[in-house]
């Protein structure tokens, strides 16, 4: 369940040393080398999923258990005040490293970041349409 080019491979099996914050049999937590904020932690499994489509559910739930529990630690060493957690899945949607990681960035007061969206309008007949195309009412 490994990828022999992919750089999260690496680094989560520990080939590439990282400032890892956690480690067990099937995930690393590790600091971002490009953070958006200080403490902005990276959680990747040891296996080879290139995003969430593939990750298997056992493993999407015992990331989110191990952000809650990374949350906790990060938040008592640094004092972050909040976080947002981001996880990016395809190129569109920001992916840079293909290979499954949920992004952990702790929030400070006046830290300059801004991670959102431009809500637009939208009718509650096309709300409507999207509802009924995604459940196949
Ligand atoms: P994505 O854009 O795929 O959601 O996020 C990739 C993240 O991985 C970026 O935030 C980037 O800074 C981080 N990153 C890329 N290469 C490395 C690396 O070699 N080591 C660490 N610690 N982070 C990396
Ligand atoms: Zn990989």
């Amino acid at each position: 369940m490994k990828d022999d080019n992919c750089i999260f491979c690496k680094i989560a099996n520990g080939e590439i040393p990282s400032k890892t914050l956690y480690e067990d049999e099937r995930f690393r937590v590790i600091l971002d080398l490009g953070p958006a904020t200080k403490g902005h932690a990276l959680i990747i499994p040891k296996n080879h999923y290139p995003n969430l489509y593939e990750l298997p559910e056992e493993d999407a739930g015992d990331v989110m258990k191990l952000a809650k529990k990374m949350m906790i630690k990060i938040t008592d060493g640094l004092g972050c005040e909040g976080f947002n957690l981001v996880q990016n899945n395809g190129d569109l949607a920001g992916q840079t490293v293909f290979h499954f990681h949920l992004h952990m960035i702790p929030r400070y007061q006046a830290d300059g970041q801004t991670i959102g969206w431009k809500p637009q309008e939208v009718s509650q007949e096309e709300l409507e349409e999207v509802k009924n195309r995604i459940t196949g009412a």
